[in-house]
């Protein structure tokens, strides 16, 4: 799956980048330290810049009532949930302080 890091700066712990994953069952987003997983909270100004991919404008970004984050482009329809393109924690990292116990997708199919 596509890896994708917000700009947050390097962490403090491996200057590492931040990996944007799915923290928690609906959408909640996280970024992780890309070496050690430590997890922070990511905010709106912190999502990369995307591309759409049928006219190859910058998607808008916005957070929706949920709180979850959405990318829109500005010229087409196209629109999607950050979350739909990011993998779940787990498949990276053995530990997501912000995860809860029954947001493990092994646990819960
Ligand atoms: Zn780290
Ligand atoms: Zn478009």
């Amino acid at each position: 799956m596509l890896a994708i890091y917000s700009k947050r700066k390097p962490s403090s712990c491996c200057n590492g980048r931040w990996r944007l994953v799915q923290s928690r069952r609906g959408g909640f987003v996280s970024q992780n330290c890309e070496y050690c997983g430590e997890p922070r909270t990511v905010g709106l100004h912190q999502l990369p810049d995307l591309s759409c991919r049928i006219c190859n404008r910058q998607l808008l970004k916005f957070a929706g009532a949920d709180k979850n984050y959405f990318y829109r482009c500005p010229s087409c329809d196209l629109h999607f949930r950050l979350w739909e393109l990011l993998p779940h924690w787990n498949v990276h990292f053995d530990y997501e302080g912000l995860a809860l116990p029954w947001d493990r997708p092994d646990i819960i199919q």
